[in-house]
């Protein structure tokens, strides 16, 4: 009887943040036991993540901005199972896939494995942490900025905006301040295959793309994979990619056999229409940027010149940021173009 009564108060407990908070995700399942957590939007992006059921427990991949955001997705799947997370996948190093980890050791301290390229951990510590203690320095005057502008804000539902951003931006650097690094416990070269009985989860290195240790995770018996940033529904961001390598490799992606792609960001995708997108979009790219270059266009030049076609070609095709996006995007072809990086 006691125990009942506990059971329900458990129950009754675990339900109502659910019921009183905002989820942070959507939840959607692609295959039977194979979910695509959608992030809704942030003031401090979080990614996506895909939930694997296995027989003994659960495989995530990536853990989003923050602890508390990796917290949250855990509240929201002990809606759906009991399963212990037993294995979390880090697809690359980016602040926004991997700063939730500590969450999952945290929640279940008797073994949770953190499984990345070794590439990926080598980057975590030598770019990820420094990043984040740059972070903690850099924060502060972001919120007197958010301060600032809505000390001038008049119209109302502006203004709701920013205070709602204030407060996530304070409790961000808050948590920032607070967060141990948790560091993937797992690491491979090119691939780590686990064998369950009920399924098969290939996590694989197919080249470098968005970053050098970029990894995708594939069912190929569900026919779904998860890509990272690797693709996904927003815009590529370039910045640590390497664009040749990025076209191979989604082509090597490409050829796997998936249904349904989860990437890192926006909207579960089915077929392969976006693994076409982006490959063509990353030639055209880097072509008309070699060709701007080799024409002696300087960077503002070509800044014009690359815009004007590519907008041309993909408005539309891509969310409604592309403008500022593909300006980012020339930057990074002609450094690489113009040999200033690889
Ligand atoms: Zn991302």
């Amino acid at each position: 009887m006691k125990r009942a009564v506990l059971l329900a108060v458990a129950v009754l407990f675990q339900t109502l943040p659910l019921v009183c908070a905002e989820d942070l995700f959507e939840i959607k399942e692609v295959a039977p036991g194979v979910y695509a957590a959608i992030a809704k939007p942030q003031y401090k992006v979080n990614c996506n993540a895909a939930i694997v059921m296995l027989d003994d427990g659960l495989l995530l991949v990536d853990t989003h901005s923050k602890p508390s955001a990796a917290r949250a997705l855990i509240a929201q799947i002990k809606t759906v199972t009991d399963k212990p997370v037993k294995y979390v996948v880090n697809t690359h190093f980016h602040w926004d896939h991997y700063q939730g980890n500590e969450a999952y050791p945290s929640s279940w301290p008797a073994g949770v494995e953190i499984i990345s390229s070794e590439a990926t951990r080598e980057n975590i510590v030598n770019r990820g942490i420094p990043r984040v203690k740059h972070e903690i320095t850099t924060m502060p005057k972001e919120i007197e900025g958010l301060k600032a502008e809505l000390a001038k804000a008049t119209d109302a539902k502006r203004k709701a905006e920013l205070e709602e951003n204030l407060r996530q931006a304070e409790e961000y650097l808050r948590e920032l301040k607070m967060m141990q690094v948790t560091l993937p416990t797992m690491t491979f070269d090119r691939s780590l295959i686990l064998h369950r009985k009920s399924r098969t989860v290939e996590i694989l290195w197919l080249g470098r793309a968005h970053t050098e240790g970029d990894v995708f995770v594939f069912l190929p018996k569900e026919r779904v994979i998860a890509s990272g940033d690797a693709l996904h529904g927003w815009t590529p961001f370039m910045g640590d990619s390497y664009p040749y390598d990025w076209i191979q490799t989604l082509d090597k992606a490409e050829r796997l056999d998936f249904a349904v792609a989860i990437g890192g960001h926006g909207d579960v995708m089915h077929g392969k229409a976006t693994f076409e997108l982006w490959k063509q979009y990353f030639q055209d790219l880097m072509d008309e940027t070699a060709a701007a270059f080799a024409g002696g266009a300087t960077l503002d030049d070509a800044r014009r010149q690359v815009s004007a076609k590519l907008m041309a070609k993909y408005t539309g095709r891509f969310p409604d940021t592309f403008p500022k996006d593909v300006m980012a995007n020339i930057e990074k072809a002609y450094r690489v173009v113009s040999g200033q990086t690889d």
